[in-house]
């Protein structure tokens, strides 16, 4: 389960898993963001934070487009972490932090590099090597 803030500084909103952290954005650090949704996968996670940092009168018309056929997404929810992963990982598997950073930002993945290394163990993706190294599992 994700929840979608809202960050105090800067206004965006990105999904955070449990620790508020800091904004991806703007990098403001602080707890008092606004909670503004939850999605319980991250392709949900991305489109509601697509969503939610719409202007409000174009948030509600795409919403109405947006029919439930649509919304289902033919992609695992594991697809859409193991691209930037793959790209973001050297020949040995080793996932570089900055690697991943830049890959985020290109594919417009609204979460902090915790919460998706996090996800990714936590689906079996990665295997935590040590404190700060995780490796590829394929
Ligand atoms: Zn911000």
């Amino acid at each position: 389960m994700w929840s979608i803030v809202r960050c105090p500084g800067c206004k965006k909103c990105r999904g955070i898993r449990n620790k508020v952290g800091k904004c991806s954005y703007c990098g403001f650090v602080g707890d008092d963001v606004e909670v503004v949704g939850k999605a319980v996968d991250s392709s949900q996670l991305q489109r509601e934070v697509a969503l939610a940092n719409m202007p409000a009168e174009l948030r509600d018309e795409l919403r109405k487009k947006m029919r439930p056929e649509m919304i289902v997404e033919e992609e695992a929810d594991a697809g859409l972490f193991l691209a930037p992963l793959r790209l973001a990982a050297d020949e040995k598997g080793v996932v570089s932090h900055e690697k991943l950073a830049i890959e985020l930002q290109r594919k417009g993945i609204p979460i902090s590099i915790e919460d998706l290394l996090e996800e990714a163990v936590h689906q079996g993706l990665l295997l935590r090597a040590s404190q700060d190294r995780y490796v590829l599992l394929d």
